[in-house]
């Protein structure tokens, strides 16, 4: 494995520690527990936990938990697993924004006797009316100089539950002027009566995003806080709320903000992935053609390709989007290692060898990786009748099909070479049922003796000992690029790929019938599989294609 590349914000870093301004990097991940993580969150989670081992610092998870109604126990149970799952430890680093309550209260009554924040009563709509726009200043509002005791007792006493929900809010006393729409009196805390799935009804008021999360930050003594773009002219409230209670913070954490990873061909907002599994719009969290970190796991994506994604794909500053066959690919290019190779055949077609003894059975030693000769090998069985691939097999083929034709030749993995005599059809329908063919017993292993060209080897698996089994083949979630994107009013539901999932029953080479949930399997020529840890059961288990073996969307 190549050392990560070096990025903008290791530049910062570095110059961060010669300046002498930190003697060390401690970074969060920090996830809001209301929803499962994606493939975003992933290049987020690498970012943070990567930046901490390059520099021997750590790196906290913390639960960015301030929002009562969309949050449970589930959702932060989740993260976790995931997280670690893909590779990244906290140790004793795990973190509750929800446990700095308390806190964030005395600070906020800190602020309001520092004349720093007051308590209004305009309602949403008023406080919408007074904010001004991008060209014209806001307006203040009338209790914007409220006496601090006076908004100290009111605050309090929205702590204390007497007032109704919206009734009042706290406010920063910033500039109602700036030109920075965040900093014109932002509101910091709300009255919101919702059982919280930790502190429970513990609290009626609850802190904004803005105000709690430079706060946590400094709580846990994070040098670094990198988020997402977006949060780019935020930075000066961040640092507006550190600076206001310097004195009394253990530490100044520093706002860095990198470029978000867009990926096409699927949603990536959790407020999206929520619609589609409440909607029933695919089986759940960890469906296989979710870009949910669950989903891809149960797609048979490895914790190891998912890393390589997130170093390929770099760190920015500006925003772009990734094309979904790069994170393919580097699935692909793991499995290709690590997967060993089996037989199957997807949409079997009967073939019966007419010189072939009815009784008679011989196994074929079958290599379990062409490159890994380490890995060893097993033994397939043949007999008379076998399936191989209905696209193997033409009737009519053009000039370059070098598989099964009438009258041609082809060679059967690990097998021999047999050639088409008759091709026996559905006298209703004209389906083509069955093949009878002939073999050549010479070509075991040996190319034929007189010298003629056979160039296809096609796969196979025996009709005596194949085993039945359940395979999804998975295509993109959306047929577009940038689904609901670009055509206004279009819904992006229009743009689900209504082929993402096709459901087969195949047959396996009878070895694979043990397959443990969990593994994964090249079938040959057909892709990357792996046995769905869900619905297999002992003796039975169900393939989900991981990935194609080429990439079947480059043209
Ligand atoms: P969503 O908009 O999907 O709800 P979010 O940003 O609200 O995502 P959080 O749980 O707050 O979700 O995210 C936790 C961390 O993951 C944040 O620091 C955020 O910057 C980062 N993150 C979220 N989405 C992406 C993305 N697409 N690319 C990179 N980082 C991301
Ligand atoms: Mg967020
Ligand atoms: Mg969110």
């Amino acid at each position: 494995t190549t050392p990560p590349a070096t990025n903008f914000i290791r530049n910062l870093i570095d110059a961060d520690l010669a300046a002498g301004a930190r003697s060390e990097v401690v970074t969060r991940f920090p996830p809001e527990p209301n929803g499962y993580l994606h493939i975003g969150h992933a290049k987020a989670i690498c970012l943070n936990f990567g930046l901490a081992a390059a520099y021997g610092g750590r790196c906290h998870l913390r639960m960015d938990d301030t929002n009562p109604e969309k949050e449970s126990i589930e959702y932060a149970e989740a993260i976790q697993d995931v997280v670690r799952w893909l590779g990244f430890d906290w140790g004793t680093h795990l973190y509750f924004a929800s446990d700095y309550y308390e806190q964030l209260y005395l600070w906020a009554e800190e602020l309001i006797r520092r004349e720093r924040a007051y308590v209004d009563s305009l309602d949403a709509e008023q406080m919408r009316a007074h904010r001004g726009t991008l060209t014209e200043p806001g307006r203040e509002s009338p209790d914007r100089d409220r006496p601090a005791a006076e908004s100290l007792d009111l605050f309090r006493r929205m702590r204390a539950g007497e007032f109704p929900d919206g009734a009042y809010t706290l406010r920063a006393r910033i500039d109602m002027a700036s030109p920075n729409m965040n900093l014109r009196d932002p509101v910091i805390y709300r009255i919101q009566r919702h059982h919280h799935y930790r502190t429970g009804d513990a609290w009626c008021i609850y802190p904004m995003y803005d105000y709690a999360h430079p706060l946590s930050d400094a709580i846990e003594g994070i040098t670094h806080s990198i988020c997402t773009l977006e949060f780019e002219d935020h930075r000066p409230l961040y640092d507006w709320f550190l600076e206001q209670l310097a004195d009394l913070l253990p530490a100044r954490p520093r706002q860095v903000e990198f470029a978000r990873l867009n990926l096409s061909y699927t949603l990536m907002s959790k407020r999206r992935l929520l619609e589609l599994v409440r909607e029933g719009l695919v089986a759940g969290w960890d469906d296989p053609r979710m870009p949910t970190l669950v989903g891809l796991r149960r797609r048979g994506f490895t914790p190891a390709a998912i890393r390589a994604f997130c170093e390929r794909i770099g760190v920015g500053k500006s925003d772009s989007w990734i094309d979904m066959s790069v994170l393919e690919d580097c699935l692909r290019e793991d499995l290709n290692q690590g997967a060993p190779r089996a037989l199957a055949v997807l949409n079997p077609l009967k073939v019966v060898l007419t010189d072939y003894p009815e009784e008679r059975e011989e196994f074929f030693d079958a290599a379990n990786h062409p490159q890994q000769p380490e890995e060893g090998s097993r033994q397939v069985p043949f007999c008379r009748e076998f399936y191989i691939e209905r696209d193997d097999f033409m009737e009519e083929p053009p000039k370059k099909f070098f598989r099964l034709a009438p009258g041609r030749e082809v060679r059967l993995r690990f097998g021999y070479i047999i050639r088409c005599e008759e091709v026996v059809k559905d006298p209703v329908t004209g389906e083509v049922v069955e093949l009878r063919c002939t073999h050549d017993p010479a070509t075991l292993g040996a190319n034929p003796a007189d010298g003629r060209k056979v160039k296809g080897t096609i796969h196979w698996v025996s009709a005596r000992h194949g085993v039945p089994a359940e395979v999804r083949l998975y295509d993109r979630l959306f047929a577009v690029p940038t689904p609901g994107a670009g055509r206004e009013g279009r819904d992006w539901r229009a743009d689900l790929n209504p082929h993402s999932l096709t459901t087969l029953r195949a047959l396996i080479e009878p070895g694979l019938a043990q397959a443990a949930v969990g593994t994964h399997v090249q079938f040959e020529r057909l892709g990357y599989f792996f046995v769905d840890p869900h619905d297999s059961t002992p003796g039975r288990p169900v393939f989900n294609r991981a990935a194609t073996l080429r990439d079947s969307w480059a043209k």
